[in-house]
C-alpha cells in the first residue's frame, strides 16, 4: 500500500477548485470536450476575433487545429490586458548569480522594452512567420526577446546558454533561423558561459543568419541590443494572429536520442498554459512564484514566462543554481523575495538532499505554500523530503508530468482537490484522457501497467516537428494508431492514481518480467546513505537482462561491500529478488542531459560494453563523468 496524504486543508482554503468540482468538471471536459473547452476559452484568453470552430483534425492524421478561425496574440494576453489594472505591479523579479544582483520589472516597463524590441526587430526586417535564435543566459532580456517575437508572429526558438557551438549550430541550421539574439557571457554558480565564443564558433558554417543582436556588449561586428531598442518606439502593435500561427520552435532534452525541433502554435498553446497554470499552482494574486527551470527549457517556457505572465502573476527568474555559493542558496532567495510557491526537479532536489538537512533548517521557508515538481519521475524518499523537510508538512506537492510535445501538465495534483502520494503525479488535468496499452495494443481497464497514451487532442499537443512532419507522425502518432504516444511506461492503481515508471525503451525484461526503471531507482534511493541511482539492464545467458545500478552516495560516505550488500538487501525487501541489481557501480555523479535528467542510454551503452558509439552526446552537460565512469567499471562475471 502507498502512503496517502489528505487534500491539504491549509491549500483547500484557497483553492480554485475543490475535489468535487474537480470530479464534476473533469468527467464534463471528457463527456462534451467541445463546450468545455469553449468555456475554458472565453475564461482564460482574450480574443481579437472569435472562432467559429473549437477543434478539428484528429489523431490519426496529425492535422490537429484549434479555434483555427479566430486571431489572438500571445503577447497581448501576457502584457497589454493586464496593463489597466497592473501595471505597476513585478512581472518580472530578476534574482541574478550572485545574491545581490535583484531587479523588478513591472508589466509596464516590460511592454514598453518589449515593444522596443520588437520595433527593432521590424527595423531589421524580421516579419511573420521568420525564425529568431534566442541563446541567451537567463536574464530579463531573454523573456523580453520572446514575448518582442510573439508580438510580431515571429517565431523564437530558444536553445539553452550551456549548449556547444556545434549544438547551436545544428538547431540554427534545423530552424533556418535568420536572427540570432545572444550576449557575450553569463555567468551561472560563478563560472563564466562563453556565448559569444561559441556563437562565433558556430556562425563560421552557419549562411541562414543575417543579424546578430548582442544584449551586453557593445561591439562593432554585432548589432547592440540597447542602440537598437533606445532607437525604437515605446509602443508596438500587437499583430492579430491566426490560431494556428506557429508560436515557437524547442528541441527536446535528447535523453533518448537526437533532438527533435517540437513545434507550438498560438491559441491552443496559450490557452493551455494559462488554465492549467492557474489550477495546478492555485495561483492567487498575492502570490510570487518561482520556477526554477531555465528558458530553453519547456518549463521555462510555460511555467516561466507564457502561463505565469498570461496570469499577471510575479514569475522570479533566477540566473544561479540552487547550491551556489552554497546548498542554502535557493531557501535564502525563497525568504528574500517571500516566495509562496516553488516548482523545481528532482535533480536539484536530490543534489540538495545529498548535502544535507542544515542548509535547509537555518533558513525560515515560511511563505511557501504549494511546492511542485517536473522533469523525472520523483523517487518517493526524495518526495518525503520535499514535503516534510522543506515544506514542513504544511504544503501540497505537485508532481507535474508532461513533455515538451503536450506543451503543458498532462498528469498532476490539483491543490485542494487532490489527495498525495508520494511518488505518483495522480491524475489528469481537465481535458486530458489518458489510457494505458498492453503489448497488444489493447486499453487496459482499471488498475495495471502499460504504455502511457492520451486519447483525444488536446489544445497544446505540439503540431509537428518542425520540417519534418514525417518524424512527427512516426514518432508520436503511429506507434499507436489513433492515439498520441508519449515514449513513457506507467502504472495505474486502484483509485486511478498514474504511477510514472521511465520511458519504455528503459523498460528491462528480467526472466520474462518487466520492470521500470524508475520502481527499481526509488528502491535503491529509499537507502539513507543513497542519493541518486541510475539503473539500466545489460544482456545476460539465463535471465535475458540483468540490471546494472549506478548508485550516487551521499555527501561523506564511504562505500564498500558492506553498503552494496545493504542496498541489494533493500530492493529485495522493497520489490522482491527478481529486482536486485547484478552489478553495483558506486559514483560520483551520473551522465545527465543539460536540463539535469539522468542519460541512461549513455549508461546501457558503458553496462553493455559498447564503449565506441554513443549517439548523439550534444545535451550531455559534462562528457568527464562518462570517462570516469568507464574507467572505474567493475569486471563483468
Ligand atoms: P527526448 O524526448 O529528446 O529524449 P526528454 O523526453 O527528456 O528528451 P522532455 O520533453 O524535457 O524531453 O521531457 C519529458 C519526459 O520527462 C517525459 O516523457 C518523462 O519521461 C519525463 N518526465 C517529466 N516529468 C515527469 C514526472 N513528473 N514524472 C515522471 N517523469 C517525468
Ligand atoms: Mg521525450
Amino acid at each position: 500500500m502507498s502512503k496517502v496524504y489528505a487534500v491539504n486543508t491549509a491549500s483547500a482554503q484557497k483553492a480554485n477548485i475543490n475535489r468535487e468540482e474537480y470530479a464534476a468538471l473533469y468527467e464534463f471536459s471528457i463527456r462534451d470536450p467541445e463546450t468545455f473547452w469553449s468555456e475554458q476559452a472565453k475564461k482564460y484568453v482574450d480574443w481579437f476575433t472569435p472562432w467559429q470552430n473549437v477543434m478539428d483534425g484528429d489523431l490519426q492524421e496529425g492535422n490537429i487545429r484549434w479555434f483555427h478561425d479566430a486571431t489572438l496574440n500571445v503577447c497581448y494576453n501576457c502584457l497589454d490586458r493586464h496593463l489597466p489594472e497592473h501595471k505597476d505591479n513585478t512581472a518580472i523579479l530578476w534574482e541574478g548569480d550572485e545574491p545581490h544582483e535583484n531587479e523588478k520589472i513591472t508589466f509596464q516597463t516590460l511592454h514598453e522594452k518589449v515593444c522596443q524590441l520588437a520595433n527593432g526587430l521590424k527595423s531589421l526586417g524580421v516579419k511573420k512567420g521568420h525564425r529568431v535564435c534566442i541563446y541567451l543566459p537567463m536574464i530579463p532580456q531573454a523573456a523580453i526577446a520572446m514575448l518582442a517575437c510573439a508580438r510580431i508572429g515571429a517565431v523564437h526558438s530558444v536553445v539553452f546558454a550551456g549548449f556547444s557551438a556545434h549544438a547551436l549550430r545544428e538547431r540554427l541550421i534545423d530552424a533556418d533561423c535568420s536572427v540570432l539574439i545572444t550576449a557575450k557571457e553569463g555567468r551561472r554558480g560563478g563560472k563564466t558561459i562563453p556565448l559569444k565564443d561559441n556563437v562565433e564558433h558556430a556562425l563560421q558554417k552557419c549562411p541562414c543568419i543575417q543579424q546578430v543582436i548582442m544584449v551586453d556588449s557593445p561591439d562593432k561586428t554585432y548589432l547592440d541590443c540597447k542602440t537598437l531598442m533606445d532607437s525604437m518606439p515605446k509602443d508596438c502593435p500587437a499583430e492579430p494572429m491566426q490560431a494556428e500561427d506557429p508560436l515557437f520552435i524547442l528541441y527536446t532534452s535528447g535523453s533518448t536520442g537526437k533532438p527533435k525541433g517540437v513545434l507550438h502554435t498560438t491559441a491552443g498553446y496559450l490557452l493551455y498554459t494559462t488554465m492549467t497554470f492557474k489550477q495546478v499552482f492555485d495561483y492567487q494574486p498575492s502570490d510570487v512564484y518561482w520556477c526554477t527551470a531555465d528558458v530553453g527549457w519547456v518549463t521555462g517556457h510555460s511555467y516561466l514566462i507564457y502561463g505565469p505572465l498570461s496570469n499577471a502573476a510575479t514569475t522570479l527568474m533566477f540566473a544561479s543554481t540552487p547550491n551556489y555559493p552554497d546548498a542554502s542558496r535557493i531557501w535564502q532567495v525563497v525568504d528574500k523575495h517571500q516566495v509562496t510557491i516553488l516548482y523545481t526537479a528532482p535533480t536539484a532536489i536530490r543534489a540538495l538532499m545529498r548535502d544535507g538537512d542544515d542548509y535547509v533548517k537555518k533558513t525560515s521557508r515560511k511563505t511557501l505554500r504549494l511546492l511542485g515538481t517536473v522533469g523525472e519521475p520523483i523517487n518517493p524518499e526524495v518526495w518525503e523530503w520535499y514535503y516534510h523537510m522543506v515544506g514542513e508538512g504544511r504544503c501540497p506537492v505537485v508532481d507535474t508530468w508532461w513533455q515538451t510535445e503536450t506543451g503543458g501538465i498532462m498528469i498532476s495534483p490539483l491543490p485542494g482537490a487532490t489527495e498525495l502520494k508520494p511518488g505518483s503525479a495522480t491524475l489528469p488535468m481537465l481535458g486530458i484522457e489518458p489510457a494505458l496499452l498492453d503489448e497488444q495494443d489493447k486499453e487496459i481497464q482499471g488498475p495495471g501497467t502499460g504504455k502511457l497514451v492520451i486519447k483525444k487532442p488536446w489544445p497544446s499537443i505540439m503540431r509537428t516537428v518542425y520540417g519534418d512532419h514525417k518524424r512527427f507522425l512516426e514518432t508520436y502518432l503511429k506507434p499507436a494508431a489513433g492515439y498520441y504516444f508519449t515514449g513513457d511506461k506507467a502504472n495505474r492503481d486502484e483509485d486511478g492514481f498514474y504511477w510514472l515508471a521511465g520511458r519504455l525503451d528503459d523498460v528491462i525484461n528480467v526472466s520474462g518480467h518487466r520492470l521500470g526503471t524508475a520502481e527499481i531507482e526509488s528502491a535503491i534511493v529509499s537507502h539513507k546513505a543513497v542519493a541518486e541511482a541510475a539503473v539500466v539492464s545489460f544482456p545476460h545467458d539465463i535471465k535475458g537482462e540483468a540490471i546494472y545500478a549506478f548508485v550516487t552516495p551521499i555527501t561523506g560516505i564511504t562505500v564498500d561491500d558492506n553498503l552494496m550488500g545493504e542496498i541489494k538487501a533493500r530492493v529485495k525487501h522493497v520489490i522482491g529478488s527478481i529486482a536486485v541489481p547484478d552489478i553495483i557501480q558506486f559514483t560520483s555523479d551520473l551522465p545527465k542531459t543539460r536540463s539535469g535528467k539522468i542519460m541512461r542510454r549513455i549508461l546501457r551503452n558503458i553496462a553493455h560494453g559498447e564503449l565506441q558509439d554513443f549517439g548523439d552526446t550534444s545535451t550531455l552537460a559534462d562528457p568527464t563523468i562518462v570517462d570516469a565512469l568507464i574507467a572505474q567499471k567493475p569486471a563483468l562475471k
